[in-house]
């Protein structure tokens, strides 16, 4: 897979640089925001901590982005962690003793959670709460502690993913989708003002176009596109410029890269257009199943250059025609 295009963040990520500080910097995800917002506003309306929140879609969509948005709009404290770096229920006790009243807590990878440490959580959700036991054996027994009121905000890449106790204890669910063409571009073009460069319409959209509908990945090629473009031009980034050097990345004109590459051409050559198991071509490609269904697949959905069919995967035919080649009679499209 190109780096590049992966939609996990990277260290050198500028994530933070160029991170929306509002909802009203915030690009896209309209109903999302509208729901945040209304939400916000009754929660400091009455002065009370927001309901649970739970981000859930593909990575790099925004939702750290946002949980941080949230916390700033209720004007709340910040704290941030992630479900694999929980080890012990102790660690998480101890995070929820420290909160200051109304403070969001932001669980990365949630689903990750070790189903111990998950345990503690229900109370604390449900009651802000967290029940102790103190001592061993025939003597021990369960203390409750108090917690400050607090908004959970917890993020997955999908919401099947949690258990349901889990999933039934956040009151505000709240799905994130691949972005628009057109959304990307603006998220360029203020990216382009926040790095200091002359960015022309033409430019912003070419990069927009082959950013797999992801602002991390729209930020990564801004900035691989502006190095390109002190060395190889006069510093402006025209729709020439822009699409030399995403050309010379080895992003194609939908922002597919050699994994997606072979992955459809996986399909179309020796399963003459599905249908073919995930398994069948996760082997194939020599690529965990995870990855080939979360990382490679949902872009490729989104493009409708493929299905996920019961029966397993098949090439559509924009899927054909993006590859260049002619379906051969008979095949499943
Ligand atoms: P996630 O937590 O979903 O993986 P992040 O919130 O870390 O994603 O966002 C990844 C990058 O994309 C950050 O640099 C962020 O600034 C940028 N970004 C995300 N959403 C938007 C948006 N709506 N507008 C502008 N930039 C965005």
């Amino acid at each position: 897979t190109n780096p590049d295009l992966s939609p996990e963040r990277q260290p050198e990520d500028a994530d933070a640089a160029l991170r929306p500080k509002s909802l009203g910097e915030f690009v896209g995800q309209a109903a999302a925001r509208e729901n945040l917002r209304v939400f916000i506003e009754a929660a400091r309306g009455r002065g009370e901590a927001m309901d649970h929140v739970l981000f859930f879609g593909p990575p790099g969509l925004g939702k750290t982005t946002l949980a941080q948005i949230v916390a700033r709009e209720l004007g709340a404290g910040f704290r941030a962690t992630s479900g694999p770096v929980i080890a012990k229920s102790g660690d998480l006790a101890a995070l929820l003793t420290n909160l200051e009243p109304h403070d969001v807590l932001f669980i990365d990878e949630i689903h990750r959670l070790n189903p111990v440490v998950e345990e503690v959580l229900y109370p604390a959700m449900e009651d802000r709460a967290l029940d102790i036991i103190i001592g061993e054996g025939p003597s021990a027994r369960s203390v409750r502690i108090d917690l400050p009121p607090f908004t959970l905000v917890g993020a997955t890449t999908r919401q099947g993913l949690l258990t349901t106790p889990l999933r039934d204890r956040f009151g505000i669910p709240v799905r994130l989708n691949f972005y628009t063409v057109e959304e990307l571009q603006q998220v360029v073009t203020r990216g382009a003002g926040l790095l200091g460069m002359t960015m022309e319409p033409g430019g912003a959209r070419e990069i927009a176009r082959r950013s797999r509908g992801t602002p991390r990945v729209a930020g990564r090629l801004l900035r691989r596109v502006r190095d390109f473009a002190h060395v190889d031009g006069n510093g402006t980034i025209s729709a020439e410029v822009a699409d030399r050097a995403l050309t010379r990345l080895e992003v194609d004109s939908l922002g597919l890269d050699a994994m997606d590459r072979r992955y459809l051409t996986m399909i179309a050559d020796i399963y003459k257009g599905g249908p073919v198991g995930v398994e069948t071509l996760a082997a194939g490609l020599s690529e965990p199943r995870d990855t080939v269904e979360e990382v490679i697949e949902p872009y490729l959905i989104q493009l409708g250059l493929i299905a996920r069919t019961a029966r397993g995967r098949c090439l559509n035919d924009a899927g054909w025609n993006h590859l260049g080649i002619t379906p051969p009679p008979g095949s499943q499209t």
